[in-house]
């Protein structure tokens, strides 16, 4: 039989930065190219757009794939999961490593990655940063990458849309990538997971399963986008707020946060405004392949100058319209920060409402970020709602759900240090695993080859 070999390069000794390679035989196959941005923001002259691959992973912000020197294999092709930038931000950095590697993701996750590899010259003239063909793959499709490695993405649900579980079929069995993921089991947008296809994978035999342990150790099942939607809905309408600006601050890649928001502020008889280049970006992929549908009176302001013309033009009327921008860590030079220092002509005043529909990610920078924003909203007089928010990762409970559905032999969580993984690894005890033996611990650059089944 082949022999396989888990390969971790980044998210096994940190957050971010994901990487994964998996050798079968003589060919190997890379899942997940991201980009820890914390890293870069530490130092106000580092401009990602300029950085060479080699400094970024001095810096710890990309993975380091020198430690695949030795792997001994051809790299047939890189999968990207979801279009979140710790899964796909160093693609336009690392990819161009193996060149002859096709690029697989479902079609969002493909039109993200041709956006963020393509540059636009003077004169309006494209240039491609990195050779590798892109493969826009739908889910539930099997493609030979070749005789003896055969790849499917299985419909998942996570916090972007499209977001899959690459799943690659090999003679020792399938290996199975779960990283990012929640079982939401009425999604604001696309389907319920595919739990049918999920539990007939255990009938081939899953080999391995290489799982996010984000939130392993929360003793709950995390709840579906709805609750997330109908919180919105009661902060939105259920609060005197006709003559007030009302700004809702989310993340830019959550299309289905934006979905909702967009349609209560129609409801609401408001023009929903969605402010800055992020913003833009992602949202006019959803609606190139009509993942989104947002109201026919929704502006759109992809450059700050964009930003500036609308805020000037309806600051008088501020009650008719719901701001939908960026900033909700506090990062500087986003939109929700810039506003609060007045760098708009739009003033914050008396009354406002500024809903927080996102959590504080308990990094110290962002704490801090977090502190300065919000005194300056609430020296301004500023109505202040957090908690209009979900988790769009999986919890213990839904780990378990996993677990059962596709019996791995091996099991390697990732995605955070040791302190998540063991907590992965407590619950998978509980399922009957055992550490080192079918439930293993891995740092970036290790190696690990697969023994018999358990
Ligand atoms: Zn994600």
């Amino acid at each position: 039989m082949v022999d396989i070999e888990i390969r971790p390069v980044g998210g096994y000794s940190d957050f971010g930065r994901n990487m994964t390679c998996v050798r079968v035989g003589r060919e190997a196959v890379i899942l997940d190219m991201g980009i820890r941005l914390d890293r870069i923001l530490l130092d106000e002259e580092n401009v990602l757009d300029e950085m060479h691959p080699a400094d970024l992973q001095k810096l710890g912000a990309i993975p380091d794939d020198t430690v695949l020197k030795d792997l001994g294999a051809k790299v047939v092709a890189i999968v990207i999961g979801h279009a979140h930038l710790d899964h796909v931000g160093a693609v336009s950095k690392l990819a161009g490593h193996f060149p002859d590697a096709p690029i697989y993701g479902t079609p969002y996750t493909i039109r993200f990655i041709e956006n963020q590899t393509t540059e636009f010259q003077k004169g309006g003239k494209k240039r491609r940063l990195i050779p590798n063909r892109l493969v826009e793959t739908e889910t539930g499709r099997i493609v030979n990458l070749t005789k003896g490695i055969r790849l499917e993405l299985v419909h998942v649900t996570h916090s972007i849309v499209q977001s899959a579980f690459p799943v690659l079929h090999t003679d020792a069995g399938a290996i199975v990538y779960a990283a990012d993921y929640k079982f939401d089991n009425a999604p604001v947008i696309g389907k319920r997971p595919d739990y049918r296809r999920l539990s007939s994978l255990a009938n081939e035999g899953v080999a391995a399963l290489i799982v996010e342990s984000t939130n392993a150790g929360k003793e709950t099942k995390t709840p579906s986008e709805t609750i997330a939607r109908d919180m919105l809905k009661d902060f939105l309408f259920g609060v005197e707020n006709d003559r007030a600006g009302i700004v809702v601050t989310t993340f830019s890649s959550h299309i289905a946060r934006l979905q909702s928001i967009c349609e209560f502020a129609d409801e609401m008889g408001r023009t929903p405004l969605l402010l800055g280049r992020s913003m833009d970006k992602y949202t006019s992929i959803a609606r190139d392949l009509n993942l989104i549908d947002l109201p026919s009176n929704v502006e759109i302001a992809g450059h700050s100058r964009a930003t500036q013309g609308i805020l000037k033009r309806i600051a008088k009327d501020r009650d008719q319209y719901v701001l939908i921008g960026t900033g909700h860590q506090g990062e500087p030079g986003s939109f929700l920060p810039r506003l609060a220092s007045g760098e708009f002509p739009f003033e914050i005043q008396k009354h406002d409402e500024v809903i927080f529909s996102a959590n504080t990610i308990p990094h110290p920078q962002n704490v801090a970020n977090r502190y300065v924003l919000e005194t300056k909203l609430k020296m301004r007089g500023a109505r202040i709602i957090k908690g209009a928010h979900v988790s769009g990762h999986a919890s213990k409970v839904d780990h378990q759900e996993l677990l059962r559905m596709l019996e791995p032999s091996h099991i390697f969580p990732m995605h955070g240090g040791i302190d998540l993984q063991s907590e992965f690894v407590e619950l998978a005890t509980g399922e009957g695993y055992r550490l080192n033996e079918s439930a293993h611990i891995l740092r970036n650059g290790d190696r690990h080859r697969l023994g018999g089944r358990v």
